[in-house]
């Protein structure tokens, strides 16, 4: 009996037509899938991607060198030197962050009492060699002043939850 439909089912070409029957249905229905890169998802406002040093919008530094997103990163990633300046502020000097050790924990984000250091939107930035992975502070400060409305955004609308 077994045989007799499989050979039926065979020779009606019945499987053929409803795997055919299935891509019709789903041809007109709306896409699941993205034309990465020309199309992206949307991001959650706490996504953690690339690190940035932002600053307030008169243009000063917003970090105050207080070390405690070197203290807390549990990579060890963060190296931070600091200097008084002649107004006698506080800022630094030198800022790096190690993007090979980084976990991407957000922890330097949590620890900043003033929203200098933050993980923004951005995911894509891969790099070829290990050193362009080693980000100093002119880098980060470009990426805050690259990403600052995003990332003002994000802040804004995770404020509540905080
Ligand atoms: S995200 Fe975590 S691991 Fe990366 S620099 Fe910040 S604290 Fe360190
Ligand atoms: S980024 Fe924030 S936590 Fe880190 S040293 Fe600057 S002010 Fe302190």
């Amino acid at each position: 009996m077994a045989f007799v439909e499989r050979a039926a089912k065979g020779l009606l070409l019945t499987e053929l037509i409803s795997g055919m029957w299935l891509t019709l249905r789903y041809f007109f229905r709306p896409k699941v899938t993205l034309n990465y890169p020309y199309e992206k998802g949307p991001i959650s406002p706490r996504f953690r991607g690339e690190h940035a040093l932002r600053r307030y919008p008169n243009g000063e530094e917003r970090c105050i060198a207080c070390k405690l997103c070197e203290a807390i990163c549990p990579a060890l990633a963060i190296t931070i030197e600091a200097e008084p300046r002649a107004d006698g502020s506080r800022r630094t000097t030198r800022y790096d962050i190690d993007m090979t050790k980084c976990i991407y924990c957000g922890l330097c984000q949590e620890a900043c009492p003033v929203d200098a250091i933050v993980e923004g939107p951005n995911f894509e930035f891969a790099a070829e060699t290990r050193e362009e992975l080693f980000f100093n502070k002119a880098k980060l400060l470009a990426n805050g002043d690259r990403w600052e409305y995003e990332l003002a955004k994000a802040i804004e609308a995770d404020a509540p939850y905080r």
